[in-house]
C-alpha cells in the first residue's frame, strides 16, 4: 500500500499495543490512517507504541478495554469515535493462547479463550458497524490461525476459536458486501511474539526454517485492506507448513 493511501480513514486495532497487532498498528499508520491500539493491561508499552507514531508523523491513540466485555467494548468504541473520528477500518487481533493438553482443559480455559478470542471480534464487530454502514465504507480483517484448521500448538479450544473467527468473517462477509464493508482473515502459524515465547522448538515444524515475522502478517492485513473484491477469504502464512 502506497503512503498516504490510508489518509483520513480511522483504524481500531484490539490488542495493537505489543506482537502481531503493533505491526499492524505502525503499518496502518504509516499509510495515514489515524490509529486506535487497543491494550488491556500493559498501559506502557502501549503509550510507548503511541509515541513512537507520532515521532514518526503518524497519528495514534491508546485505549484500555478488555473486548471481551460488552460494556468495555462500546465505552472503547465512543471513545475512538469522539478522539479520532468514526471508525471505518477495524482489526480484530486481540487474543490469548493457553496451551493446554486434552486431559488438563478446564471450562475456565475454554470460556475464556471463546471470551477473548471469539466473542470480542462478534462484540467489536456489531459495535463499528453503524459507523462503516454510515459511510458505506469499511474494512475488517480477522486475525485467526493456522489452527483454525490444522492440529496448532495451543489446544483444541483454540483450534475452536480460530475456527469460530472464520466462521464470523464470512457470515459477515456474505450479508455487508453490498454495502461497502470486506470482511477476511488472516491465519498465521508461529509468529515471533510474547506469544510464542518458551516455543522456540517449533521451529523445526516449519519448512522456511524460521517463526515469521509480526511485519510480515502486517503486510498481509494491508493488502487485504486495498482490495474491494477480495472478501469472506482467510489468507494464511506459515512458512511453508500448511496450505489451504
Ligand atoms: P501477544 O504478543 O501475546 O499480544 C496480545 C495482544 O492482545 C496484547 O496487545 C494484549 O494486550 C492484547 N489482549 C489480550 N487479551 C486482551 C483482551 N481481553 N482485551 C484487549 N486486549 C487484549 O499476541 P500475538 O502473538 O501478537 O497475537 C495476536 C493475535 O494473533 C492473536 O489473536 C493470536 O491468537 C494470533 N496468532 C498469533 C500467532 C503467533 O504465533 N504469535 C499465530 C497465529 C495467530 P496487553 O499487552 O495489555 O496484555
Amino acid at each position: 500500500m502506497t503512503a498516504g493511501a490510508l489518509q483520513g480513514r480511522t483504524a481500531l486495532v484490539t490488542g495493537g499495543s505489543r506482537g502481531i497487532g503493533a505491526a499492524i498498528s505502525k503499518a496502518l499508520a504509516r499509510a495515514g490512517a489515524a490509529v486506535a491500539l487497543n491494550y488491556r493491561q500493559r498501559a506502557g508499552e502501549a503509550a510507548a507504541l503511541v509515541d513512537a507514531i507520532a515521532k514518526a508523523d503518524g497519528r495514534a491513540i491508546a485505549v484500555e478495554a478488555d473486548v471481551s466485555q460488552t460494556d468495555a467494548v462500546a465505552k472503547m468504541v465512543e471513545r475512538v469515535k469522539s478522539e479520532l473520528g468514526p471508525i471505518d477500518i477495524l482489526i480484530n487481533n486481540a487474543g490469548i493462547a493457553i496451551t493446554r493438553g486434552i486431559d488438563d482443559l478446564s471450562e475456565a480455559n475454554f470460556d475464556q479463550t471463546i471470551a477473548i478470542n471469539l466473542k470480542s471480534v462478534f462484540l467489536c464487530t456489531q459495535a463499528v458497524l453503524p459507523m462503516m454502514r454510515a459511510g458505506k465504507w469499511g474494512r475488517i480483517v480477522n486475525i485467526s490461525s493456522g489452527a483454525a484448521r490444522g492440529a496448532g500448538a495451543i489446544g483444541p479450544h483454540y483450534n475452536a476459536s480460530k475456527a469460530g473467527v472464520e466462521g464470523l468473517t464470512r457470515g459477515y462477509a456474505a450479508r455487508l458486501v453490498k454495502e461497502g464493508i470486506t470482511v477476511n482473515a488472516v491465519a498465521p502459524s508461529l509468529i515471533e511474539t510474547d506469544m510464542m515465547q518458551g516455543q522456540q522448538d517449533l521451529v523445526s515444524r516449519i519448512p522456511l526454517g524460521r517463526f515469521g515475522k509480526a511485519e510480515e502478517v502486517a503486510q498481509a492485513v494491508m493488502m487485504l485492506l486495498d482490495n474491494p473484491y477480495m472478501t469472506g477469504q482467510t489468507v494464511a502464512m506459515s512458512g511453508g507448513m500448511a496450505f489451504n
